[in-house]
């Protein structure tokens, strides 16, 4: 596959990015978000990086160097969200606390702190888009746990450009790899010699993605394409919903359902 190719019919079908916008790539120092990165700055977007270091021992110590010099030589400007200047405290501390007292595991949790940073990192350095490395085996994994769990609409704002652009608050996301296999993509990373780390996240263990993604192990691209792809035609029409009763969060003020955004509800925990 050529996915610089299908990177940029899916930002033109879809109008991913328009214009000049500032795009922000979440880095995590992996394989697809370091390939999107690239392939923006390659197809000449405006593009910058934004990286949360959660502190996951080594882990992050080298994904970080990793990216610092990535970008450096791209040269295309990096800003890091320093989860303990943040939050005070690194990912496995507030991981720890929320087992103990809320019974809370696997990495909902992170998504959720991830998600509430990478949205005001977004904002404050005046991103108009905020691209993630998540690929087409990403989003059929998630199509068939959100299934499985019995919460399919949790599922039906995902799409290539998540959450309307007219919502207040929300840097809007992009997945330029929404159509892209993850086998191509690190074929593509191994191929352009990128240096980082191939390791999935130290954290990632026994959770419902991993046994998920061994279930999908022999499923190929068009079956993984058709389920996604089937999926986004139920999505649609539900999808005005999920934007429907989002207010604002009333300690932090970010985008929220409740009075409290899902991680506010965690931070007053740790
Ligand atoms: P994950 O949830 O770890 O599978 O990551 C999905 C996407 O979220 C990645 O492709 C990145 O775009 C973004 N992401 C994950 N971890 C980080 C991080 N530490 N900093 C910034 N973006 C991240
Ligand atoms: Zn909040």
């Amino acid at each position: 596959m050529d996915i610089e190719a299908e990177v940029l019919r899916t930002i033109r079908e879809y109008r991913l990015i328009e214009g000049d916008e500032k795009v922000a790539v979440a880095l995590s120092g992996g394989k697809d978000s370091t390939s999107v990165l690239y392939i923006l700055n390659k197809l000449g977007y405006n593009v910058c990086g934004l990286m949360i270091d959660l502190y996951l021992g080594e882990w992050s110590r080298i994904h970080r160097e990793n990216m610092e010099r990535f970008c450096r030589e791209l040269g295309v400007p990096l800003t890091i969200i320093d989860l303990k200047e943040e939050l005070g405290q690194g990912i496995c501390f507030i991981k720890a606390v929320l087992r103990k007292k809320k019974n809370l595991t696997g990495c909902t949790v992170c998504g959720i702190i991830k998600r509430w940073l990478l949205n005001r990192g977004a904002k404050r350095i005046g991103a108009d888009k905020l691209a993630t490395g998540h690929n087409l085996d990403d989003e059929a994994q998630n199509v068939l746990m959100n299934f499985l769990k019995g919460n399919i609409f949790l599922g039906v704002n995902s799409a290539p450009a998540t959450g309307g652009k007219k919502v207040e608050g929300f840097v809007q996301r992009i997945k330029p790899l929404f159509f892209v296999p993850e086998s191509e993509v690190l074929k593509y990373a191994k191929r352009k010699k990128f240096k980082i780390l191939y390791d999935k996240c130290p954290c990632a263990f026994g959770t419902y993605r991993v046994d998920t993604r061994e279930w999908m192990r022999g499923i190929g691209y068009d079956k993984k394409r058709q389920i996604v792809e089937n999926f986004q035609k139920i999505a649609l029409p539900l999808r005005r919903r999920a934007f429907e009763g989002v207010s604002f969060c009333k300690n932090c003020g970010e985008p929220s359902r409740g009075e409290l955004c899902n991680a506010c509800k965690i931070f007053v925990e740790i």
